[in-house]
């Protein structure tokens, strides 16, 4: 896999595979308030929002499991609150196009997510 840091993201949303790896590496659980996804809707969301598309747009580090839709629980919650959401590493800049470098509040901390659906804990920073 050739991953790209300019240009345009490949396909319109993740692959079967990269929701997957996604999904495991948040331990089916929203990554803002720890519920279930087993018995709640739930979506993935783009940390960098896909009105901002860039190559890593559908990569693992870009992604977070969140209960409820675009306009539902945590998901809906992060939209409505940008400002707050950015803080918290649930949405990157849509300037920046190394969310892996953002850490990400998560009920197991704080952590950096990397392309592969690999997860490390993140010092905290300043
Ligand atoms: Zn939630």
């Amino acid at each position: 896999m050739i991953l790209r840091k300019e240009g345009r993201p490949s396909g319109n949303g993740p692959t079967p595979e990269t929701r997957r790896l996604v999904l495991e590496r948040d331990r089916y659980k929203c990554v803002r308030c720890g519920r279930s996804l087993m018995a709640v809707r739930y979506s993935i969301h783009h940390r960098r929002l896909r009105s901002h598309p860039f190559a890593g747009l559908h990569e693992a580090c870009n992604l977070i499991s969140l209960c409820g839709s675009g306009t539902q629980l945590c998901h809906g919650w992060v939209h409505d609150h940008p400002r707050e959401a950015m803080e918290n590493g649930w949405i990157v800049s849509g300037f920046n196009p190394h969310p892996e470098q953002v850490p990400v509040k998560t009920t197991r901390g704080l952590m950096l997510l990397d392309a592969g659906g690999g997860v490390t804990p993140a010092r905290a920073e300043r």
